[in-house]
């Protein structure tokens, strides 16, 4: 993985923290179903979600960023009982929201120094 997209995964995992962990895996193009990635929720042994997996399509750098906001997305509106793949309403307005914020590598900085001053705050006051 390049590093700006480690980078990236970094900011989603600390400032768009979804209910179940992420995974996120570089793939050849054979091995996505999507046309630029596919993110998959997997269950335990008790058939309970337990994380997901993104799959990322080897691309050039933007799409990379594009693909990878596009399924955290996904993975941040999934709710249980219902499909990973959805793009309803509220699912657009998230994605809008994370490529407003994370889809150039100096905002996306940005916005992990403003989550990190936030919490030091929040800390601060309690
Ligand atoms: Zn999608």
């Amino acid at each position: 993985m390049r590093k700006n997209l480690r980078l990236l995964l970094h900011i989603l995992r600390t400032c768009e923290r979804p209910l179940l962990p992420v995974r996120v895996r570089m793939a050849h193009a054979r091995d996505v179903p999507g046309e630029w990635g596919h993110v998959y929720l997997y269950e335990n042994e008790a058939g309970r979600p337990r994380d997901f997996v993104i799959k990322i399509r080897r691309n050039r750098m933007l799409r990379e960023r594009k693909t990878l906001l596009h399924e955290w997305a996904h993975a941040l509106t999934w709710q249980e009982g219902r499909a990973v793949r959805d793009h309803g309403t509220e699912f657009r307005s998230t994605l809008r929201r994370l490529e407003r914020h994370y889809l150039r590598q100096d905002r996306a900085i940005e916005a992990l120094e403003e989550h990190k001053r936030a919490r030091k705050a929040r800390k601060k006051a309690s």
